[in-house]
């Protein structure tokens, strides 16, 4: 199934289960009670019910801040500062490399910083890099690029060596670099890199970058911090308020995009109504 049938088919099955669906409420408190919790809407309507799940998600990609940080925190839950991740990097590079290089692809390369490595594939922006190797290992400091990660230097040589011209030349011609990577030998090669086949080969290798400032966090695809797991049970029940319960990107977890994110946020949900469940047993 694609993905809106699945959905259509999935609201089906939980209303015939008794789910029942209240849209475009905005939750602005709960308190604990005796017996179970009482919710207050933005809207003024209120709801109740034995246990609390909370599923609110994580601060990229919104205009406001979330406000479930301040509400949880107000009410003693401990929640860690929320920080872009997977999110792209400042490029450090002169106004002229970005002339040419926003909107080019660096193809089939592998980024290593200070956290590893990873291959895949960066896009140049107006301000850095994007793409995969850049969320999962991007840190501000100094990083390589392996723009040819397929083949071994000394190959690498004898493949430029081929035809007329200067190493640069060559290098344009013989390399087949991708036209971001193209760029980047343009415009960010250290001086004299271009000397010889031996030292360019080498270059192209491991080409140093200097990685600015993180995108701020509207800008991220996710983000790490949330409610920490020191104060989760293994059911992701608030040890700090019994029959309140987590799941998602709001828990102090991180992971690279791809799937690895969704597949969590869906992982805790399921650990989160198997703790209900447990505790709704309990508490019977
Ligand atoms: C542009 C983009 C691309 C992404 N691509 C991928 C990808 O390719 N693969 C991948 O694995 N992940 C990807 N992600 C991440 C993934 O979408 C999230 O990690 C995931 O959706 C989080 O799920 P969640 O249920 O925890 O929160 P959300 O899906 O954010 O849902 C939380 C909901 O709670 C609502 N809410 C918040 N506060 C309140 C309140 N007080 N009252 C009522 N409702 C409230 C929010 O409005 C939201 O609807 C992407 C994210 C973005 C932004």
């Amino acid at each position: 199934m694609t993905a809106a049938p699945l959905l259509k088919a999935w609201l089906t099955k939980l209303e015939e289960l008794g789910v029942k669906f209240h849209f475009n409420k905005h939750l602005q408190a709960f308190q604990k009670m005796n017996l179970g919790f009482d919710l207050q809407f933005s809207d003024g309507d209120t709801a109740s019910g034995d246990a609390l799940l909370l599923a609110l998600g994580g601060g990229s990609y919104e205009e406001d801040f979330p406000s479930w940080v301040k509400l949880l925190q107000g009410m003693g839950i401990e929640v860690s500062d929320l920080r872009a991740a997977n999110c792209g990097y400042e490029l450090i590079a002169s106004p002229d490399f970005y002339k040419v290089a926003e909107g080019k692809a660096i193809k089939g390369v592998v980024l290593t910083t200070a956290l590893g490595a990873k291959s895949g594939e960066l896009m140049i922006t107006r301000y850095g890099l994007e793409g995969t190797p850049v969320y999962t290992v991007g840190v501000s400091g100094e990083a390589h690029l392996d723009l040819k990660p397929d083949i071994e230097v000394e190959k690498l040589k004898s493949r430029l060596a081929g035809g007329k011209g200067d190493t640069w030349q060559r290098v344009q011609r013989n390399a087949k670099l991708s036209p971001g990577a193209l760029a980047l030998a343009e415009f960010l090669a250290p001086p004299g890199a271009w000397q010889n086949d031996q030292a360019a080969a080498e270059l192209l290798k491991h080409f140093p970058i200097q990685l600015g400032a993180a995108r701020p966090i509207e800008e991220a695809i996710s983000t790490a911090g949330g409610v920490v797991w020191e104060k989760l049970g293994p059911g992701l029940n608030s040890l700090e308020m019994p029959g309140l319960f987590f799941a998602g990107e709001m828990v102090d977890w991180d992971a690279p995009t791809g799937g690895f994110l969704l597949t969590a946020c869906a992982s805790t949900a399921a650990v989160a109504a198997s703790g209900i469940l447990d505790f709704l047993e309990k508490s019977r």
